[in-house]
């Protein structure tokens, strides 16, 4: 293995982060404690809904809020073949079937027109995700979703703190849910918050979480098939910390995307992240460039690593996964969009504190390798079409 000179990604843990784990470690409560609820308050302030359940990762998170709705066999959730695999298998643990629908080619978000496309009579959910950050078509699939009486769950684990037309990813739909792995914008380790504005239905969802118990939470009353998805509460005291400081991180973050704006917006062959004009504030996820059909992103790829530099394919779309392949019958050419950019998608290392001069030496080696493809390409070509002329001129010669 090569070792890196930059990290692909890299979670910002300060002494605070650190002090507060701790502060927990001191006490007998480990979980079911105080600090889960001081974690919940905080995601909901600052996201501005009534009610946040802390779980145990953005995936059960997602998987709460279908069997919170009683979606179940023969359901139909609508989602995007653009995105982590998670976004489809909360369907799939409900029993229920994920559909997807194919993307806007610039900001990577679910198509309404598709969307709408894709509802049948089965349809009862439609998961949107806000990919790298770049919080989704809301208005128009909150219309879509009141037209066929569907639920519209907002996938916002990639976008804690983006906004949309200056609202707060998370607010304007039944449900959303935030993920705090350690490559997000902040992280808990394991982690993830369910938000919503209906308190009947967080009711249900805490229920869920926390092993179908009674609204109360009795220890031995179980009144629904629960899970155990509770955070701990180290993890929520990270969290807590965290969350002190996201606005300073997020800005941290949209600063290293800057730097990268800058120095590759006039390299042939890349084209930069799009940041639509609805999006009032993005929640750098990750740096991502797709790369010009002709160049060969694999040797790209090891050329980089072999200079110290990791960079990954970002998505692998979910249809073309071998469970989704095997279990659906799904393959290449059902969804060219997102077909098409996941081929040519490269996420480049970004983590809060990279610094300036981290962004250049990536800058500088992705731009030298990109620089001696052209030339090996053009002479190929120049050699081929000097070849091809002399099978011409060859073939001029015999004819006469
Ligand atoms: C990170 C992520 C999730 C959830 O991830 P966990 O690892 O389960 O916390 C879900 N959807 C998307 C789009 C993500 O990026």
């Amino acid at each position: 293995m090569t070792d890196f000179l930059v990290p692909l990604s890299r979670p910002s843990i300060g002494q605070d982060d650190i002090a507060a784990v701790l502060a927990v470690l001191n006490t007998p409560v480990l979980s079911m404690g105080p600090t889960v609820h001081r974690f919940e308050r905080a995601v909901a302030e600052y996201v501005g809904t009534a009610e946040a359940i802390a779980v145990n990762s953005g995936t059960s998170g997602l998987h709460v809020c279908l069997a919170a709705e009683g979606i179940g066999p023969d359901d139909e959730v609508i989602t995007t073949p653009f995105s982590f695999v998670a976004s489809a298998n909360c369907a799939l643990y409900q029993g229920a079937r994920p559909v997807f629908a194919d993307i806007d080619p610039l900001t990577l978000n679910l198509d309404p027109g598709r969307v709408e496309a894709a509802v049948t009579r089965r349809t009862r959910a439609i998961v949107s995700v806000d990919v790298f950050g770049q919080p989704g078509p809301t208005e128009a699939l909150r219309s879509i979703a009141a037209r066929h009486g569907l639920v519209l769950v907002e996938d916002a684990c990639e976008a804690i703190g983006a906004e949309r037309n200056g609202r707060r990813v998370g607010t304007g739909v039944r449900s959303a849910v935030f993920a705090f792995y350690p490559n997000k914008a902040i992280t808990t380790g394991e982690g993830g918050v369910i938000v919503t504005d209906d308190r009947e239905l967080a009711a249900v969802m805490r229920s869920l979480a926390n092993q179908g118990r009674d609204d109360a939470a009795t220890w031995m009353n179980h009144v629904r098939l629960g899970f155990n998805y509770r955070l701990d509460e180290m993890s929520a005291a990270l969290g807590v910390s965290q969350m002190a400081r996201l606005n300073r991180i997020l800005d941290q973050r949209a600063r290293v995307a800057g730097w990268y704006d800058r120095r590759l917006r006039q390299v042939e062959g890349i084209r930069l992240p799009y940041i639509a004009p609805e999006t009032t504030r993005m929640s750098w996820f990750v740096y991502v460039i797709q790369l010009n059909a002709r160049v060969d992103r694999a040797a790209l790829m090891t050329q980089l690593e072999a200079d110290g530099i990791p960079a990954r394919p970002y998505f692998v779309p979910i249809h073309l996964q071998p469970l989704y392949r095997e279990r659906f019958g799904h393959g290449p050419g059902e969804f060219p969009i997102t077909e098409r950019i996941a081929r040519s998608t490269l996420a480049l290392p970004f983590f809060t504190e990279m610094t300036e001069d981290q962004v250049d030496l990536v800058c500088d080696r992705l731009i030298d390798r990109l620089n001696a493809s052209w030339m090996r390409s053009r002479s190929v070509s120049r050699s081929r079409s000097q070849a091809a002329s002399s099978v011409a001129l060859t073939a001029v010669g015999e004819a006469s």
